[in-house]
């Protein structure tokens, strides 16, 4: 073993603490598909957004290959790749990780000024603020900001320092995409029958009728006055507020209809459908996980 690859020991370092990994080529990309995988033959891997029954044994499909197996590995097909990698990647969704990718200077500047502390890695010309918890990945969430979880490798450079801190909402809100449409009447027609709140969804919830519906409106409110820009966010916000009520309730308190509510309001201010949904959904869970 003293005769491998740099990258591989790293790699291999890596998987033991339990961190998925994969050989980047020259270029810093992952290695092509195989001939069986080329052009998605082989259907794909079954960890994959369209799953397929691939169980190809090289490192095809990028991050999807990803694994923390030191068999896999070091076995034969990898091997070679990993005499040819110039550098480990690692998915880290995979690991139960997000990473806030900071391409420049402006970007670090945003973050520090905008996001809570966590551990930061320097790269070649920014930072990645690395976060415990996952997310659906996204590209120019920002100017030079990508978001890398689930779905995506990043570059490993090292451990970094300082103390990683718990995924914030502020980072899961900049993939709430905001409304570019204006308010209109139209849309609300488009809407699917509306779920209301109310005391026979509620069942395990500890307040009042009135507590629940007149927090609610107050959000209602919030959310359709944002009738120019901004009523994903505000989606986003009054979702998480609402949930927050609710964390020392036995349950069930009916958050699926309170959320129902939240997305038909930002519908009817131009909030495209799903991306509302989206909003209020993430809203939701943030809410969820720290009461965890
Ligand atoms: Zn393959
Ligand atoms: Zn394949
Ligand atoms: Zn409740």
């Amino acid at each position: 073993m003293s005769t491998a690859p740099e990258p591989l020991r790293a790699a291999l370092a890596l998987a033991a603490a339990g961190v998925p990994v994969l050989p980047l080529r020259r270029g810093k990309v992952p290695f092509g598909n195989c001939r069986f995988c080329k052009d998605g033959a082989c259907g794909g891997r079954p960890n994959m957004k369209t799953a397929g029954p691939c169980r190809c044994p090289a490192p095809c499909h990028a991050w999807a290959a990803a694994t923390t197996d030191p068999h896999v590995l070091t076995s034969p097909v990898w091997a070679s790749a990993w005499r040819e990698a110039v550098a480990v990647a690692y998915h880290p969704g995979g690991a139960g990780l997000t990473v806030v990718d900071l391409d420049n200077a402006a970007a670090v500047t945003w973050a520090r000024k905008t996001l809570p502390a966590t551990r930061t890695v320097p790269t070649t010309r920014g930072e990645h603020w690395i976060y415990q918890g996952t997310m659906t990945s996204s590209n120019a969430v920002r100017p030079g900001v990508d978001i890398k979880s689930l779905t995506q490798y990043a570059r490993w450079l090292g451990p970094g320092t300082g103390r990683m801190a718990a995924l914030p909402a502020a980072v899961r809100a900049l993939t709430v995409k905001e409304d570019t449409t204006p308010a209109g009447g139209a849309v609300a027609s488009s809407l699917p029958a509306r779920a209301t709140w109310g005391r026979t969804v509620a069942t395990g919830c500890r307040h009042t009728e009135r507590y629940v519906r007149t927090g609610l409106e107050r959000g209602l409110a919030l959310v359709r006055a944002r009738t120019e820009s901004g009523a994903g966010s505000q989606a986003f916000g009054v979702a998480r507020f609402l949930a927050a009520q609710h964390i020392e309730c036995p349950g069930p308190c009916g958050l699926a209809a309170i959320g129902e509510e939240v997305v038909a309001a930002a519908v009817s201010v131009g909030v495209p459908e799903n991306y509302a949904r989206r909003a209020v959904a993430n809203g939701l869970e943030t809410t969820a996980e720290r009461a965890a």
